[in-house]
């Protein structure tokens, strides 16, 4: 079982031969002890995107850049589940499951091989095919021959064949990647398809006929919003108006002792998921401790959220917390809404509103475009605004643009602006695709892609912006050598 995989040739490959993006999201699913956060670790390494270790955060998820061969990828692990013996695991287990489903594009549905096939197991197995999720079944724990046994009931669960997997050991690896290889494959072959002269085909690219139409949320798949901001900007009484009662408290002294909450509401008629920061642990006497585990809840409510509502305090706008989620936001890819809040509080209002959309140009400026909206927590006004703000920006981040349009207006923007030619070269620009959605990521092949100038990605990314009408969302714009 150990012939020489495209796997084991890159292997070996240096860091510069690497030249895989991060394509999709793998969830690590399973019930406790199967052995998921040692093969999260694994393809993790070093490289976590998110380290809580803040005391009294509940750290349920993790993730982080996963790499295997030449693969990129997003793993989410949710192994913080420990073994408990109450009867509200099963909940709770569940509930962490379905969320990891939700976000991730496959999951890797782990069993011990040593133990066989639990009812616990069989659990897991019937979310999976409820949620439909796209499934690679990983019988673990499967060095030597004492795991057997429980590979062949692996096949019972109905989810395909098992891979043997060792993530102790490391064995199996080349067997996952031949598995996750067709995720990230899309973005491969538009690299392998493209020659100067060759017609390129696709296999997923968006065309003119495509339903182009943006999923709507619905009570199962609920619009994922955070409401981030520094202490007292006003979180709960926000999210205590929109949901029409005093369910959450408020009040004047950060400090507050609150329960980590995410609730799902029915705002306007749109099912939405509020993750509601505030109402996470407060309990850190010393302000300066309190700020950080702000900060690290705001962190962990945008990587769950879709859109992340940034609540600034009109009196205090735009202070180093907010600049810091806002622009983690940004970076983790998530639509972007900034409000303003206690707007019934300003006496100049005109005034104040040009000051703070100066402030967000000069401050975030890798927020270009995204919707600034005052409000009022407290009196509901501008609530509505907010609302609308949420809602194109969902539709923004979700959009797609056909292939062949995008082609087009290639085409112009070179001849607008010809890319630059080092050493009499020109660098080419020859095909362009829409690769992804939530958010924006578009793929260009190039001749050279290290010798592109990033004032040049920046012009495209510009450009894009502009003419296909996506202000605010991050885009992503890959360049991709042939070869
Ligand atoms: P999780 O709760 O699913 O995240 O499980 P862990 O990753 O914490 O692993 C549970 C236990 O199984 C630990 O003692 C690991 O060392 C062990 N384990 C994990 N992977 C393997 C494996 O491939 N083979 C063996 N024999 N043990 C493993
Ligand atoms: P959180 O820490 O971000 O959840 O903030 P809170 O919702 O607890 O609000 C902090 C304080 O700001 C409370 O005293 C609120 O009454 C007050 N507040 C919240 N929203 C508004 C608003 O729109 N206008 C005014 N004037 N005060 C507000």
């Amino acid at each position: 079982r150990s012939g020489r995989t495209r796997a084991d040739a890159l292997w070996g490959a240096s860091e510069s031969q690497k030249v895989g993006l991060m394509s999709f999201t793998l969830a690590i699913v399973g019930r406790p002890n199967v052995g998921k956060s040692t093969l999260f670790n694994r393809l993790v390494g070093k490289r976590l995107a998110l380290v809580d270790d803040q005391p009294g955060v509940t750290r349920d998820l993790r993730e982080g850049e996963a790499r295997l061969g030449d693969l990129r990828f997003t793993v989410v692990d949710t192994a913080g589940l420990e073994e408990a013996t109450d009867n509200s695991l099963e909940g709770r287990m569940r509930r962490l499951t379905e969320r990891a489903v939700d976000m991730a594009d496959v999951c890797l549905f782990m069993i011990d091989a040593r133990v066989g096939v639990t009812p616990t197991d069989e659990v897991f197995a019937d979310i999976l095919r409820k949620k439909s999720a796209h499934v690679i079944l990983a019988a673990n724990k499967s060095e030597g021959s004492a795991a057997d046994a429980g590979v062949l009931e692996a096949y019972g669960l109905g989810l395909g064949e098992p891979i043997r997997l060792s993530g102790e050991h490391g064995e199996g690896m080349n067997d996952l990647y031949v598995q996750l290889m067709p995720l990230a494959d899309k973005f491969d072959k538009i690299a392998e398809a493209t020659s100067p002269e060759t017609d390129v085909t696709v296999d997923e690219e968006i065309d003119e006929d495509d339903d182009l139409s943006v999923p709507m949320p619905t009570a199962n798949k609920p619009l994922q919003v955070a409401v981030v901001g520094r202490p007292n900007a006003g979180k709960s009484t926000l999210i205590n108006k929109i949901l029409g009662e005093d369910r959450l408290l408020t009040g004047p002294e950060a400090g507050i002792t609150r329960d980590a909450i995410s609730l799902q509401i029915d705002w306007q008629g749109v099912p939405m998921r509020v993750f509601d920061t505030a109402g996470m642990r407060k309990k850190a006497k010393v302000q300066e401790k309190l700020e950080k585990l702000s900060v690290s809840d705001g962190l962990r409510a945008v990587k769950f959220a879709e859109v992340v509502v940034v609540l600034l305090d009109a009196s205090i706008p735009f202070e180093q917390q907010d600049l810091r989620i806002a622009d983690l936001a940004e970076r983790e890819g998530r639509a972007v809404v900034v409000a303003v809040n206690k707007w019934d509080a300003e006496e100049n209002k005109q005034e104040k509103l040009r000051d703070l959309k100066e402030a967000f140009g000069r401050l975030l400026p890798q927020l270009r475009g995204a919707p600034l909206v005052t409000v009022s927590a407290k009196t509901g006004k501008g609530l509505d605004r907010l609302h609308a703000a949420i809602m194109r920006a969902y539709e923004i981040w979700n959009r797609r643009v056909p292939t062949a349009a995008l082609n087009r207006w290639l085409i112009g923007m070179l001849e607008q602006h010809p890319p630059p030619a080092p050493q009499g070269k020109r660098i080419k620009l020859r095909y362009m695709t829409q690769a992804k959605t939530r958010p924006p990521a578009f793929v260009v092949m190039c001749s050279h892609p290290d010798k592109l100038p990033d004032s040049y990605t920046r012009y495209l990314v510009n450009g894009l912006r502009q003419d296909f009408d996506m202000p605010g969302t991050p885009i992503r714009l890959y360049m991709r050598g042939q070869g």
